[in-house]
């Protein structure tokens, strides 16, 4: 596993505003404090989100946005790149995957993060049905779509965009976990970053408490000492 000193960059991938802070918002406040640059791809909008049905539902896709670009700022990130796909109808295609390669090769990051392409059977909604989609793409366009130059070509003739070889992923609620990030000392910017996709959480009456009980029950499996909250992950050498 890379020590965080040999990473520069960090790509977070995921499909919906909110993804990436219910699953790692503490683990990346962790390395932005450390002076890694972390960049957000946002494959949709969210915009079969949120709870109100009075809400105009063509609001909801730039709420959205707004909302994810005030948590980013919560968790020391500001640098995000939105795909405008369908909220619900994202499938691991060509097309997808080409646009995946080509933030990869822009960004150069040495680490991604990245939804598991697999379906989780203990909680459902870590296997909806985008992430899994984004995930097995994600997973396609590391390798080997971003790293050979001859796979889309016109990435290179076209954009310029030379192969990058992404040398580690980590996985959120992937099937066999294997690193436990201590996250007690960003918790309170996580939950804030949380707080911020207010459409989404708003209702929520007891967010920080709910998170509180999950996030210690993964350091305990962790094997972190009492007292103590952690972010979970399956991290992959993919170099
Ligand atoms: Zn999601």
């Amino acid at each position: 596993m890379l020590s965080d000193g040999e990473v520069q960059r960090v790509l977070v991938i995921v499909a919906h505003p909110d993804d990436v802070d219910f699953s790692a918002a503490g683990t990346i406040a962790g390395w932005t404090d450390a002076g890694i640059e972390v960049v957000y791809c946002l494959v949709t909008d969210g915009d079969a989100g949120g709870h109100d049905d009075a809400m105009r539902r063509e609001d909801m896709a730039p709420l959205r946005r707004k909302e994810q670009t005030a948590a980013a700022a919560c968790v020391g990130v500001s640098d995000l790149r939105f795909l405008g796909y369908p909220d619900g109808r994202v499938e691991a295609t060509l097309g997808l995957r080409k646009d995946l390669a080509r933030v990869i090769r822009q960004v150069r990051p040495d680490r991604v993060v990245c939804p598991s392409p697999e379906r989780n059977y203990v909680r459902i909604g870590i296997g909806h049905p985008d992430h899994r989609a984004v995930g097995a793409a994600a997973l396609d366009a590391i390798y080997p779509d971003a790293r050979n130059p001859y796979a889309f070509p016109e990435l290179r003739a076209d954009e310029g965009l030379e192969a990058w070889t992404v040398r580690e992923v980590w996985l959120p609620g992937g099937p066999a976990l294997n690193h436990y990030v201590d996250i007690t000392g960003t918790f309170d910017r996580k939950v804030a970053a949380l707080r911020a996709h207010e459409s989404q959480t708003g209702h929520m009456d007891g967010l920080e408490e709910f998170l509180r009980t999950r996030l210690a029950a993964t350091a305990a499996a962790g094997g972190l000492p009492e007292g103590h909250l952690a972010e979970a992950f399956q991290v992959m050498d993919t170099a």
